[in-house]
């Protein structure tokens, strides 16, 4: 069973006028199998905290740790990470220009399995995810995020992580920008790949609404660079109930 652990996490990010701390010590243990809410307001250091996990250059880490299965996951290369089962879905996607969707998977998962895939096993998985996804077969020789809309993109992260199968798989705001149709879509994908129980998810967002559809088993609230409440699925409710506001004029400014 891998285990994604997270201690006293600070990651600053090269401002205008210098480094500028960003996470100010995140503590989070997430075990394969386990499916946990991370809900902030805006601008509190949720993305950050993903991209941190999945080794984007722009991000420096000034203190803590991140282990999976005790191995350091912040002395591995962007490559090494995903190899080793970590798995990012962007908040906002990225083009690819000149690749397409049916080449970047199959590159994807070489990749992460250290093998090509059998074509003919392969192609029938592809084409089964994409069913489940509801997205059009013509979409596979489009180049990757290249004039996709909103939902399509989405549609196209939680592709990956069905056919990649990560340990650990960060979605960063899957839900945000969809609507009800393509958000019981992507939720379903969510839910097929946590039902296998072989991953372990941290479903970042800022809005309750995906979680009636993915029922988390922890809820964690983030404001200003940390986790300052952490409940089960009731957490939620509150947060539905009374947004943000309690947390954030205590801790918003950070002090
Ligand atoms: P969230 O995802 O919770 O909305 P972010 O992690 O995107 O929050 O941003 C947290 C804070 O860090 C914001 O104030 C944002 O402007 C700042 N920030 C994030 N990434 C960068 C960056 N690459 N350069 C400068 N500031 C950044
Ligand atoms: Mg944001
Ligand atoms: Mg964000």
């Amino acid at each position: 069973m891998a285990t994604l652990e997270i201690h006293d996490l600070h990651v600053s990010v090269e401002a205008e006028n210098g480094p500028r701390e960003i996470l100010r010590g995140v503590d989070l243990t997430v075990k394969q199998g386990e499916t946990h809410a991370i809900m902030g307001p805006n601008g509190s250091g949720k993305s950050t905290l993903a991209y941190s996990l999945a080794g984007h250059p722009k991000y420096t880490v000034t203190g803590g740790t991140v282990t999976l299965d005790g191995e350091d996951v912040l002395a591995m290369s962007v490559d090494e990470r995903a190899r080793a089962g970590v798995f990012l879905a962007m908040q906002y996607p990225v083009e690819v220009p000149g690749v397409s969707v049916s080449n970047f998977l199959r590159t994807s998962a070489t990749a992460v399995r250290g093998e090509a895939p059998k074509l003919r096993t392969w192609v029938k998985e592809v084409k089964e995810a994409m069913e489940h996804l509801q997205i059009d077969p013509s979409f596979a020789e489009r180049n990757v995020n290249e004039g996709f809309s909103g939902g399509e993109k989405k549609r196209h992260e939680i592709l990956q992580l069905e056919l990649l199968k990560p340990a650990i798989a960060i979605l960063d705001e899957t839900d945000s920008g969809l609507d009800v149709d393509a958000l019981r879509v992507v939720s379903e994908g969510v839910n097929r790949v946590r039902e296998t129980g072989q991953v372990g998810t941290l479903l970042i967002t800022h809005y309750t609404r995906i979680l009636r559809y993915i029922k988390p088993d922890y809820v964690h609230v983030f404001a200003a660079g940390r986790i300052v409440e952490s409940g089960g699925a009731e957490l939620a409710d509150k947060l539905e109930n009374e947004g943000y506001a309690a947390y954030v004029k205590g801790g918003a400014s950070g002090e």
